[in-house]
């Protein structure tokens, strides 16, 4: 068994990533500077021998000892990666350089949370790991999709330059328990003002596209990707059903029985127009690929909120 270093480990990603490494039996560090995640999301695991929580900024270094690295520090949601983007640039940037020279210091495997978002507004449709993308890299987006592009160059480099045994995984929009209902991202939104009787916000028009993959199902091809032998990736890790945010609201206000009305409001800059991901890599190389439809995954993602609000 391990000792696993989860930063961003108080998220809505990691805590699950958490849950899943004690139930497998290993020793966890949690770090996170709270800046986006919570202590509520890991209160159930304070006082186990096998789980630390260290409050700590991977903008600063920090020296542990440990056998695996999983990487997910970083805000996610667009209102929260924007509020101080260069804030976000430096977690993307020093967080990864941080946690490669202690990945490199103690001989330790590290896998990287890169994100769909590498693929900025796509002009390739669905999304393969060749698909080199198409990046602003002056817009409001910039700050993350080019902090994490940033963060995949450097995790190449210094396993090219000094052997470092990385793992990166590009995430595609997930969604589940434990999301901040102030977490601004459209599930969450979506399903808290069903619940309230808020107006639903789709910004723009609502056709554009997002494929959503449940929490489960993404923890465990994360897990199975630290685990594979012998391929770094990248690979592509989301659930492949495409839904325009039209259709992600009718969905929620079916399941939730809600009487809300849908609003419309003006697109943010640079929001892509679709995104889905060819995941032929994860199935090929980890036997993975998502279960969990979309409409089972918001039952239970509804679940959580009704409890929590
Ligand atoms: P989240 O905001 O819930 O989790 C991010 C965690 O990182 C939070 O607990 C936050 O407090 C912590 N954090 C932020 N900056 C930090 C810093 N400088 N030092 C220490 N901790 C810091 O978001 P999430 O959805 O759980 O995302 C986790 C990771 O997965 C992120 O790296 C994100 O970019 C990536 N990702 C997520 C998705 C998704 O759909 N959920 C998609 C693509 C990529
Ligand atoms: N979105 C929306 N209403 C909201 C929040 C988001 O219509 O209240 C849209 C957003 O413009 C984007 C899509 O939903 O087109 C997914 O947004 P999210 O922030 O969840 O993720 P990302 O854009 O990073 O994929």
């Amino acid at each position: 068994m391990s000792k696993v270093l989860v930063t961003g480990g108080a998220g809505f990603l990691g805590s699950h990533l958490c849950d899943r490494l004690l139930a497998d039996g290993h020793t966890v560090i949690c770090i996170d500077n709270l800046q986006t995640g919570s202590e509520k999301n890991i209160s159930h695991l304070a006082g186990r021998k096998d789980f630390t929580f260290i409050k700590h900024d991977v903008i600063e270094p920090i020296d542990l000892e440990v056998d695996r690295i999983f990487n997910l520090a970083c805000p996610a949601s667009p209102p929260h990666y924007q509020a101080d983007p260069v804030r976000t640039a430096k977690t993307s940037v020093f967080g990864a350089i941080n946690m490669l020279e202690l990945a490199k210091k103690n001989n330790a495997r590290i896998l990287q949370a890169s994100t769909s978002e590498v693929y900025g507004n796509p002009l390739v449709h669905p999304q393969p790991e060749n698909y080199l993308g198409n990046v602003n890299p002056d817009g409001i987006r910039s700050c993350y999709d080019e902090g994490k592009r940033m963060a995949e160059t450097l995790f190449f480099d210094y396993h090219r330059q000094y052997g470092v045994d990385i793992r990166v995984i590009r995430i595609f929009n997930t969604y589940g328990p434990r999301m901040n209902p102030e977490d601004g991202r459209v599930v969450s939104n979506f399903i808290v003002q069903a619940l309230k009787g808020e107006d639903i916000t789709i910004y723009g028009d609502g056709n554009q596209t997002r494929s959503f993959c449940y929490v489960d199902d993404l923890i465990e091809g994360m897990m199975r990707m630290m685990n594979c032998e012998g391929f770094t990736g990248p690979v592509n890790l989301g659930n492949p059903g495409e839904f325009t945010m039209l259709e992600l609201a009718e969905q929620v206000l079916e399941l939730t029985g809600s009487h809300s009305k849908l609003v419309f409001m003006p697109l943010p800059g640079d929001d892509p127009a679709k995104r889905k991901p060819v995941i032929d890599l994860a199935k090929e190389k980890l036997g993975w690929e998502p279960k969990t439809a979309l409409k089972e995954g918001l039952k239970k993602t509804i679940a959580y909120f009704e409890k929590i609000i």
